[in-house]
This record gives structure tokens, sequence and C-alpha cells, in this order.
């Protein structure tokens, strides 16, 4: 299994070597006879545990009692006293725990876009505006939590799913209530730091106090993990410039709110799709001397903000 969890095979070839290794057991007793008489055992244990619903431990004890000590029936006696006594309370109320990371919901929101929320087997040292990878049998994409619970370890994203694309689709149609799945992380040096109330690139911190945050589609996953825990009475100014396909796609923005933050929605179906002139006006309003852009979207997209930010000699940085 620890295979399978590390991607070195797949949960289908795990199957087939596990049950060739108990198959072995049959091919190599087949001539003896004790192999017919323990398969009938077998039948009538699995019966009295399965249908019976006989307590395991309790059955163990007589197996192994009748096994070592078939001259001393008194261990059976014992173990019938202690089954009548405890046998439905005895060992089966302890505490499991669970060793995988299984998927708590998926809701899917709009044609395209799914809320997920996944349980860490692990406690996360997670910084807001870093990234995990998930995982599809061995291929996988970075996405941005948009929720931590570190007492439950239960983590949320909001994962858009491409027609085209090859991973997002498995994940939104694999990713089902209960099933197991695999990650790595948090990764990324670029995050926002709670506690010193500081942003970090590549980690540096950054001493401009105008953030400028540009985001298409689910490209505000990043600014809205570090909105969401700005610390009340930070230094820094935020601006979040969001471009969205139409205002029913605007998931999280309507939820962002501080008194340092300035927000604005733009809607290409609305013909006010943020373009250059308008990037213009906006760099145009700060001074550039204390003021860095961060981007986060499709390629073009960012690389539209980019060469603007060129063009004012403006510091830029994309996530
Ligand atoms: C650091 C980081 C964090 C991310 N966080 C999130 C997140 O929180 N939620 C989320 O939904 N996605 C997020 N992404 C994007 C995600 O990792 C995948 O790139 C995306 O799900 C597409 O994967 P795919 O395998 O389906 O597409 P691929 O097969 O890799 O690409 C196929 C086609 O899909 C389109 N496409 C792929 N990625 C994008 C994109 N980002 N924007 C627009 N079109 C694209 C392109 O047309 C591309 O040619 C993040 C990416 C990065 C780098």
């Amino acid at each position: 299994m620890t295979l399978v969890r590390k991607n070195i095979i797949s949960a289908k070839l795990y199957h087939i070597l596990y049950g060739l290794s108990l198959l072995s057991v049959y091919v190599i007793n087949c001539c003896s006879y004790l192999l017919y008489f323990s398969t009938v055992i077998c039948f009538i244990l699995y019966y009295l545990r399965i249908i019976c619903k006989i307590n395991k431990y309790f059955m163990w004890f007589c197996v192994f009692s009748f096994y070592h000590f078939r001259t001393y029936p008194i261990y059976l006696f014992i173990a019938s006293i202690i089954y009548l006594l405890y046998g439905n309370t005895l060992f089966e109320k302890l505490d499991r725990s669970e060793s995988n990371n299984i998927v708590l919901s998926n809701k899917m929101i709009s044609s395209d876009h799914y809320l997920i929320r996944i349980k860490s087997v692990n406690k996360l040292d997670f910084k807001p505006g870093q990234y995990i990878n998930l995982y599809y049998n061995t291929q996988k994409r970075p996405y941005t939590p948009i929720h931590i619970d570190f007492n439950t370890n239960e983590i949320a994203f909001l994962i858009k799913s491409y027609n085209n694309g090859e991973i997002s689709p498995k994940i939104t149609e694999n990713y089902l209530v209960n099933s197991v799945i695999y990650f790595k992380g948090p990764f990324g040096t670029k995050y926002y730091a709670e506690s010193e109330d500081l942003f970090y690139s590549n980690s540096i911190s950054i001493n401009k106090t105008n953030i400028l945050m540009f985001s298409c589609g689910t490209g505000i996953t990043p600014f809205y993990s570090m909105i969401m825990n700005l610390t009340n009475n930070t230094k820094y100014n935020i601006h979040l410039y969001s471009s969205f396909r139409s205002p029913n796609q605007s998931y999280l923005f309507d939820k962002l709110n501080h008194s340092n933050l300035s927000k604005y929605a733009y809607f290409s179906s609305e013909s006010n799709k943020l373009n250059l002139d308008e990037i213009d006006i906006i760099f145009k309003s700060f001074d550039k001397s204390n003021t860095i852009v961060f981007v986060c979207g499709t390629n073009f997209y960012n690389q539209m903000i980019i060469e603007k930010c060129s063009e004012f000699n403006i510091e830029s940085i994309i996530f």
C-alpha cells in the first residue's frame, strides 16, 4: 500500500500482486487434504463472523484455545464467559483513526466549477497563497486551497474543469465523496505571513505597501487565500482587480471584505472587460516606488499585465 500511496505502482497492480500471493498458498498445498479441510473451516468462520456477527477477538481466542490447548477446554469456557459478558462492547468500540486523505464533499457550483473539500491525514503547515499538488493516478496539477481548518485538517478548493484539459476534468469527476486521494504540499515561495504581516516572494519580504492584485477566473484563489488571512491592522493597502466571464462566475470575489481592501470586478460578458487603457488609468494613480503588482491568470492575461508593468516600471510577480 505504501507503493500505491507514493504512486510507484497503481492500486490495480497492487491488488493483482496481493491476489497472486494469496493464490500461491493454494497452488503449493493443492495435494494436501488439510487445504480442503481448512477451506471448509474458513467458510464456517466467515459465516459466524459476517452473518452471525460474532466478536472477532472472541473467535480468535477460540481458535487459539482449540489449537494450542485442546486438552484444556477451560480456555474455551473462559472465552465464552468473556463473550457473554462483554461480547458487544469488547474492543469493537475502540476509536479507529483514518490513515488516508479522503474527499469530504464535491459540489458542482456551475457547469464547470467545483467546490471540493478533502480531509488530510496529516497536519498542514500552510501559508496563505501557497498551493497543493492534487493527483489523479500519477498525474498532478497545482491548486490553491481557499480555506484550511487547522483543527480538523479540512482543505477546500475551487476547481474549474477545462473541457480540453487533461487532469482537471478527471479530478472533478473522480474525487467522489469518501474516495481516497493523494496530494503533496503545500508548496510555493509566494505567500502572506500573518504573524509578521508580511508578503513574501521567493522568501524575500515585500516592503512596498500598495499591492495591486490582478486575477482572471480561478486565478483569484491565491489572492482570496491571502486577503482572507490579512491581519486587521495590516500595513498593506490591497487593490484587487478581478476579471470573470460573467457575474455569476465571480466566485469568492463577493466574500472578500477588509478595511484595507478595494476591489473591482470586470466581466467580459458585460463589455467591461479589463483592457490596456483601463490598466493605464489604474497604474497612473499609484506611486510606482511604493507599488507592486501580483498577477494570476491565463498566460495571455499574465503577459498583458506584465508588459504594462514594464512600461510603467512597476515591479510585478506572477503567481
Ligand atoms: C500555483 C497554481 C495554483 C492554481 N490554483 C488553481 C485553483 O485554485 N483552481 C483552479 O481551478 N485552477 C488552479 N490552477 C490551474 C490548475 O493547476 C490547472 O492548470 C488547470 O486545472 C488545468 O489543468 P488541466 O490538466 O485540466 O489542463 P491542461 O491539460 O494542463 O491544459 C489544457 C488547456 O486548458 C486550458 N488551461 C489550463 N490551465 C489554465 C488556466 N490556469 N487558465 C485558463 N486556461 C487554462 C488551456 O487552454 C490549456 O491549453 C492553478 C495553477 C497554478 C500554477
